[in-house]
């Protein structure tokens, strides 16, 4: 990318989900929603976020979708009667979907990600796609890079080479052999090592590229740069590049590894043994961390536990709270008193779409008087349903979409803490959700001062709120996280950063009230 090439990368992943919309955020971690609307593997957020590009469904391929097109066409007689098998049908709609992105003439280079490890009976289709590809565009434009790992034996005191040797076996087993390899290891690998694993794994010595564990995932680029990676991969696809300075990345790393100070803050939400669920926020953070010069450490709060009498404790010493997204029930009343908490003791707050919804929900309940106020999605006999489907979400719930996905745009209004962040009044970011602030209910928060600072212009929904004489308090509808790279982090995350930190500084400056209006 620094050398003037334009690259994508796909994920082929092995699992048998047509995407993982539907998969249990502890087990598969965050789903990240692409412009497009595509629901897809974490992995294509680190993708944007290192390489600054913008994905969509066709960055994104499973067992699961790889069969379900089969099967689609097998169905519509696209085959002609033929007996349908793994090889050729499977593999060819495999390589079909990666040349869809090389023939597009958008791309120089075109990065593919097997998911799984060698020797895998799922991964086995793709190592046989990946074999032909080779021989359908031609030796010379196609590299392997095979991955491995070089364990340490503390015991014994040595690095051990054998599991890269057998899986270097057992890729050859299918026709492939790697170009390079990559070799993680927790200590470096000396050239003894190194020559044994060229001289048994058949590459050249300067083939071997040494991984080894770095301080942050944002150093590894500079780290392969050093090992020569890039050198190797330009030389053998015979690529032309540019002259590059990657003065901002090092810039950036040097901020996260080396912050000048660091604050912490609180993270609500009900998967937060699961790190990964929350993946892109706790990126963002890295990101706006970055800028405003200190490192954000997150304090993980079950919002199960919470209460009105427990939160002052859970929250204690925080400098900002951020309300995670979320689906279901458990754990809204301890989001809602994590909302009410920060509104009042004027801690900066951040709510990300249910996060948003919560804070909608508190400020109908404790402010607006609507006792009981709640989202259908929770409490479907609700007096007052200030978050419900709207109507022509039902109707394309009815066809079959559940959910309003992907770009859509928002226009923000003037003098509030999104356009100072923005610093503009039109901007796009992703959605993943059904439910919205309900626009027969919402001029009741309106009269009672909740500012809505953001609206989709074309379905008049709403999609920032904040509220006035409060440091910093803002709930969107959308999910900022997704769109946050190194190149460009994300707005809110960055301003909410530098409010928390001045919060933190400043603490003592503000007076707990116990509601209305504030004091400073
Ligand atoms: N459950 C809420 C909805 O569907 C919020 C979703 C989310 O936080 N992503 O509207």
């Amino acid at each position: 990318m620094a050398q003037g090439l334009k690259v994508t990368i796909i994920k082929l992943d092995p699992y048998i989900n047509v995407d993982p919309g539907t998969m249990n955020p502890y087990e598969h971690g965050e789903v990240f929603v692409t412009d497009d609307g595509a629901e897809t593997d974490l992995d294509l957020g680190h993708y944007e976020r290192f390489l600054d590009i913008k994905t969509s469904q066709a960055n994104s391929v499973t067992t699961g979708r790889i069969y379900f097109d089969v099967i689609s066409k097998e169905r519509q007689g696209a085959y002609l009667g033929k007996t349908v098998q793994v090889i050729p049908h499977i593999t060819d709609e495999i390589q079909s979907h990666v040349l869809e992105l090389g023939n597009s003439g958008e791309y120089d280079v075109v990065l593919v990600e097997i998911g799984g490890t060698v020797g895998d009976i799922e991964s086995l289709p793709y190592i046989e796609a990946a074999r032909q590809l080779k021989y359908n565009v031609g030796r010379a434009n196609t590299l392997l890079i095979h991955l491995t790992l070089i364990p340490y034996l503390a015991a014994a005191g040595e690095l051990k080479t054998k599991p890269t040797q057998h899986s270097v076996k057992t890729l050859s087993e299918s026709g492939l052999q790697p170009d390079i390899l990559v070799c993680r290891s927790e200590r470096p690998i000396d050239s003894g090592i190194r020559g044994k694993i060229a001289r048994f794994c058949n590459v050249e010595l300067e083939d071997v590229i040494s991984s080894l564990d770095a301080r942050s995932i944002y150093e590894v680029p500079l780290l392969m740069k050093e090992e020569g990676l890039d050198k190797r991969v330009i030389e053998k696809l015979n690529l032309k590049t540019h002259d590059y300075n990657l003065d901002h990345w090092i810039g950036f790393v040097e901020a996260v590894c080396e912050p000048a100070g660091s604050i912490e803050v609180a993270l609500i939400g009900k998967y937060v043994e699961h790190h990964d669920s929350y993946k892109s926020i706790t990126e963002s953070f890295i990101h706006a961390g970055a800028v405003n010069g200190c490192k954000v450490n997150i304090r993980w709060i079950q919002s199960d536990d919470l209460t009105n009498k427990n939160i002052a404790k859970a929250l204690k010493g925080v400098s900002g709270v951020l309300v995670a997204p979320g689906f279901g029930g458990r754990g809204i009343e301890g989001k809602v008193a994590a909302v009410k908490y920060a509104r009042e003791q004027h801690i900066p707050f951040f709510g990300i779409c249910l996060g948003m919804q919560c804070a909608v929900i508190e400020y109908a309940r404790n402010v607006c008087g609507m006792e009981d106020a709640n989202s259908t999605e929770f409490d479907e006999r609700t007096e007052y349903p200030i978050i419900d489907i709207m109507k022509d979400q039902k109707s394309v719930e009815n066809l079959g979409g559940t959910m309003r996905l992907g770009k859509y745009t928002c226009e923000i209004k003037e003098g509030t803490n999104a356009h100072r962040a923005y610093g503009k009044t039109i901007i796009d970011e992703r959605h993943r959700h059904r439910y919205e602030v309900n626009n027969n209910l919402r001029y009741k928060l309106v009269e009672n001062g909740l500012v809505l600072a953001g609206m989709n212009p074309e379905r008049d929904l709403v999609e920032i709120i904040e509220i006035e004489d409060h440091p910093w308090f803002v709930g969107v509808q959308f999910h900022p996280e997704l769109k946050s790279t190194v190149k460009n982090p994300q707005p809110l995350f960055v301003d909410f950063v530098k409010a928390s930190l001045k919060y933190g500084k400043a603490e003592n400056l503000y007076q707990p009230i116990s509601g209305g209006k504030a004091k400073v």
